[in-house]
């Protein structure tokens, strides 16, 4: 019989459902089945679901209820934002060096009918400099799109300052997936156009996000069809999922600064579970403002696979910031950009803890780790 605990510390890849997301999305998935395009009860009772939702996810986020458009993953919103905004015309689009691939891969895309895009470097934080990213929007940037806090290594970037320094006729968007439920973010505060919400990082399901467009500003439709999401998106609402995203930022709001704090300070104790394991590590990102549930550690002259491995034979889930292929080793593009020494790049694992992660589940994390650790013969980078 195996009874050791499960430790998940993987909760930047997806959370799980929340019992209270779950228990307030059910319904809509049995017996409140309606179309809220439909003229009856059941349509009725589904739209007026559908718009509360709407409500609570502005609610979170400090935006009015139009201005949140239901999407299916941050992929589409980040979709949805690139190609509405810049078209299949010739452009040129600003962003950093470290977003996640659902926005450097549309842009790629979007080259072929002559968008040119600017990658703007980051320091060893993870950070970009706002003068650099404004001295970069030259002449015709229809969009620049900075992430607010990184999916790998937890560094929060300065869009507050960036949105303050940007000239009119340039749209700016933040791709929030990271951020949204972990820390306090206000799209008003913030001075955005556009911004991406993730369901799944934050106990609603995989498979609903959402999008925040600016009052005042429209994208042209991304689905043709009935004119559902006010014409943005058509194909009937996913009442159930638009329902548990907003029960997800009624949890989020409730307890943001409680559970903001209870994380952060395992942050601290995996830190001092770090210090007593004696290898020679580092924390990326430093001295970054950074995610309080995000610490990418690079552990010196260790394969980041091999301890992948280790941690999951031992029951704990983590991510690496570096994968061995058959041929070669292979850095994350966010360390690569961060410019890490390569013996630590090599050797960094991606630790991400939530809600039901407990002090002693990361004393205990820190007891597998050192086992795990000592077991690796150290390589040369
Ligand atoms: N953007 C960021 C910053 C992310 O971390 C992720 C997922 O890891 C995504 C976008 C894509 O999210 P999804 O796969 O839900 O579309």
């Amino acid at each position: 019989m195996n009874d050791v605990k499960p430790l998940y510390f993987d909760h930047n890849a997806t959370t799980p459902v929340h019992d209270k997301v779950f228990r307030a999305m059910r319904p809509f998935l049995t017996e409140k089945f309606g179309n809220p395009g439909s003229p009856h009860h059941w349509g009725l009772e589904a739209r007026e679901a559908l718009e509360e939702a709407r409500a609570n996810v502005a609610s979170l986020i400090n935006a009015d209820p139009e201005e949140i458009f239901f999407t299916s993953c941050a992929t589409e919103s980040n979709n949805m934002v690139l190609f509405g905004t810049l078209g299949l015309s010739e452009g040129r689009f600003v962003t950093s060096a470290v977003e996640h691939p659902a926005i450097l891969e549309p842009a790629k895309a979007l080259r072929r009918y002559g968008l040119e895009t600017t990658l703007v470097p980051v320091d060893e934080n993870g950070l970009v400099d706002p003068e650099e990213v404004i001295k970069a929007c030259r002449r015709g940037t229809k969009l620049v799109s900075i992430m607010l806090a990184n999916n790998e290594v937890g560094a929060i970037q300065p869009v507050q300052r960036i949105s303050s320094m940007l000239g009119p006729g340039t749209f700016l968007h933040s791709d929030a997936a990271q951020a949204v439920g972990k820390i306090p973010v206000d799209v008003k505060e913030l001075g955005l156009d556009f911004m991406t919400i993730a369901g799944h990082k934050l106990y609603a399901p995989k498979g609903v996000g959402a999008l925040y467009v600016r009052k005042g500003l429209s994208l042209p439709p991304h689905l043709y069809g009935g004119g559902q999401e006010y014409g943005l998106k058509s194909g009937t609402e996913n009442v159930a999922f638009a329902v548990a995203l907003g029960a997800a930022c009624l949890l989020a709001k409730d307890d943001l600064e409680e559970e903001t704090r209870r994380q952060r300070d395992l942050g601290l104790l995996f830190l001092a579970e770090l210090d007593a394991l004696g290898h020679d590590y580092i924390l990326h990102a430093q001295n970054a403002p950074r995610l309080p549930n995000t610490m990418s550690i690079g552990f010196r002259n260790l394969p980041a696979d091999r301890i992948v491995e280790g941690l999951a034979l031992a029951d704990v889930g983590v991510s690496p910031g570096a994968a061995c292929h058959s041929t070669d080793v292979r850095i994350s593009h966010v360390l690569e950009a961060m410019e890490v020494p390569r013996e630590y790049a090599l050797g960094t694992i991606r630790f991400s803890w939530g809600r039901s992660t407990t002090a002693e589940d990361v004393r205990e994390l820190g007891e597998r780790l050192g086992r795990v650790i000592r077991g690796i013969r150290p390589v040369r980078g």
